[in-house]
């Protein structure tokens, strides 16, 4: 279950929450009971967006050519 972190505009304070993905637009109450929360980004990198440790092969060979096995 994704991590969720939000800050309270009332007290200031962070808080995460494992909720669901389908909740994750849901209002979220402080640990303090203030209900002005909003959500901050994820910490948690979801999907892979960043930079994969190894380069994509660009010639469209799957599976060699990749590591150094056809040379
Ligand atoms: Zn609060």
């Amino acid at each position: 279950m994704p991590r969720y972190e939000y800050r309270c505009r009332s007290c200031g304070d962070t808080f995460e929450l494992s909720r669901p993905m389908a909740e994750s637009a849901s209002p979220a109450t402080c640990p303090a009971g203030h209900p002005d929360t909003v959500k901050l980004l994820s910490t948690v990198s979801v999907a892979g967006t960043g930079s994969s440790p190894a380069p994509a092969p660009s010639g469209g060979g799957a599976g060699c050519c990749g590591g150094g096995c056809c040379g």
